[in-house]
């Protein structure tokens, strides 16, 4: 992988796929590495929260003493991706009742939109920032963004819906892009960091 920059990537390891994140960017020859303790965070270029179940991640973010570190390392320059609920995670405000967010991105994401475990699908989809080949995206209880803020930008629209965005170094899809052989996304993600 040529020209990909040398970046310091970590996947946060609490609960969800977050062994599919680091394969594929293993497969980028990146150093990626699994974050557990949030001291790990202090020497990252970039951050993964993956896809899994928000309440759990959530709960866990805050019980580990994760929340005010990840806050610390985003003003301080780190970029940050979330994944179906790692974006429901990092979103300033949801449609549904819980979890609480944890606040960083300036989006609203209604949960669960497209349904249920059985109502998972894959779709291709043009995502800004990529080339112009469609993206293959995994849907799996998936999340949408319902409303951005100003600074935040759209990258990928699926029948009306916001299902990737981006504000300054913080970035969020609705799928699953570690659960494909294409690696497009987690490329964008670390020339961004
Ligand atoms: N529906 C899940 C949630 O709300 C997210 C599903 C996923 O990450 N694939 O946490």
């Amino acid at each position: 992988m040529g020209n990909l920059p040398d970046k310091k990537i970590g996947v946060l390891a609490l609960q969800g796929d977050f062994y599919e994140h680091i394969a594929i960017l293993k497969k980028l020859d990146n150093k990626s590495l699994l974050i557990k303790k949030p001291e790990e965070l202090e020497s990252l270029d970039g951050l993964i929260i993956p896809g899994g179940e928000s309440t759990t991640i959530c709960k866990l973010i805050r019980n580990y003493g994760f929340e005010e570190k990840i806050k610390l390392s985003v003003s301080k320059g780190m970029g940050l991706w979330g994944t179906c609920a790692g974006m429901i995670t990092i979103a300033k405000k949801l449609k549904d009742d819980y979890p609480k967010p944890i606040g960083i991105m300036d989006i609203t994401v209604e949960r669960n939109f497209y349904g249920r475990q059985i109502d998972s699908f894959e779709e291709k989809v043009s995502i800004k920032g990529l080339d112009d080949n469609k993206f293959n995206a995994i849907f799996i209880r998936a999340p949408i963004i319902r409303e951005v803020g100003k600074n935040v930008e759209v990258l990928s629209i699926l029948n009306n819906e916001i299902i990737a965005a981006r504000q300054d170094k913080i970035f969020v899809t609705s799928f699953h892009p570690e659960l494909t052989e294409d690696s497009r996304v987690h490329e964008y993600f670390l020339s961004m960091c």
